[in-house]
């Protein structure tokens, strides 16, 4: 069965759950070999282990941190000498997109971002399967030369432990030859807010220009904390000041994938769908019965969100 390489998301050694999720993914292509960089990367392996990785190719070299993206091209592509894979799988983020594009240019192949399920084809080859205009339509598209790197979003595949093998191999990266680009000068720690990271969230619970303040995100995040979810925001909420650009979801914000979207009042602009369209199931409150986002449900309630979203918290804390 043909290797399948999958990079790692990890911090400080505690894998990432999409991570987990695009084991489940590679395994359908065939054998899920995982590449874990950088501090506490070693001690990822049982978990990969635990979930289908044959084996785990490991670098704790400093340079990931000193750096940005250019040394983990540079062990990414190492891994790929390596391993000769079939494809290489990454999860959908704004970093390792850029890794994903960088290596893909290496490699000659080609790249092929936010995919919602990678398939065999008949030949044997990754085809991957995207999701267009607002899940009308989808698409599957392949590589047509040389190893397919493509991104997966998170929340496309099920958590599947299975064992594997999971041995560990440290990888010799020569970074000598490649230029660095920027260096880290600091980082700060983002103040936590104890809700999941809106990419990784099975719940996201979002607010636009109907809330009317930043005040009134209150009940937003009343809602998300009742169902455990994460926050989300319309760019209109956003450009306004409601509520923190990190928080954005669409075009120019973060793409969401969760296992239930509540979008309140928020019209549904292209734009915005953009970034939550292939969320399963998609609840929206909105006092406009004709506001596009109704098009686009699973579940639409027609009221005013200031009465609608604090009887559902309610409800919710009463079970
Ligand atoms: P509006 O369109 O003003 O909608 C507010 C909704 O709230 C209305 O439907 C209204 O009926 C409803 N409402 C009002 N009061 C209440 C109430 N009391 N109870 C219930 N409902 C109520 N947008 C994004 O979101 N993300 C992006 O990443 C993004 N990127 C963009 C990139 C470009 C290049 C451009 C041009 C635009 C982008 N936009 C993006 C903006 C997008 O076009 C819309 O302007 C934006 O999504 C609108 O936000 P909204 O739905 O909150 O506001």
């Amino acid at each position: 069965m043909a290797d399948v390489l999958v990079v790692v998301d990890h911090v400080e050694g505690s894998v990432r759950k999409p991570t987990l999720e695009l084991l489940t993914v590679a395994r359908r292509l065939g054998t899920p070999v995982a590449v874990a960089l950088g501090a506490g990367a070693g001690q990822t392996a049982g978990v990969l282990a635990g979930h289908g990785a044959s084996r785990v190719l490991v670098s704790e070299a400093s340079e990931f941190a000193d750096f940005l993206v250019v040394p983990k091209v540079d062990a990414v592509q190492r891994a790929v000498e390596l391993v000769d894979p079939v494809a290489v799988l990454f999860v959908s983020s704004g970093e390792n997109k850029e890794i994903a594009a960088r290596l893909a240019l290496r490699l000659e192949s080609g790249v092929i971002t936010d995919a919602v399920d990678v398939e065999a084809g008949e030949d044997g080859r990754p085809v991957a399967v995207q999701s267009a205009f607002a899940a009308s339509y989808t698409t599957r598209s392949r590589v047509t030369r040389g190893i397919p790197v493509i991104t997966v979003k998170p929340n496309s595949a099920p958590v599947e432990p299975v064992e594997g093998a999971g041995a560990v191999e440290e990888l010799a990266v020569d970074f000598a030859a490649g230029v660095r680009g920027a260096r880290v000068v600091s980082r700060s720690a983002r103040e936590s807010t104890g809700r999941p990271e809106l990419t990784e969230a099975a719940i996201v619970v979002s607010g636009g220009r109907g809330l009317g303040s930043g005040e009134n995100f209150a009940l937003i995040e009343a809602l998300a904390d009742a169902l455990g979810g994460a926050v989300g925001a319309s760019r209109a909420a956003v450009d306004a000041g409601w509520y923190p650009h990190a928080h954005q979801v669409g075009q120019t914000g973060k793409s969401v994938s969760p296992q239930l979207y509540i979008a309140s009042g928020i019209s549904g602009a292209i734009q915005h769908r953009a970034g939550m369209q292939t969320s399963k199931t998609i609840v929206a409150i909105n006092k406009d019965a004709e506001a596009p986002i109704f098009d686009l449900v699973d579940y639409g309630v027609v009221g005013d969100l200031h009465t609608v979203v604090p009887q559902l918290t309610e409800e919710i804390n009463k079970r």
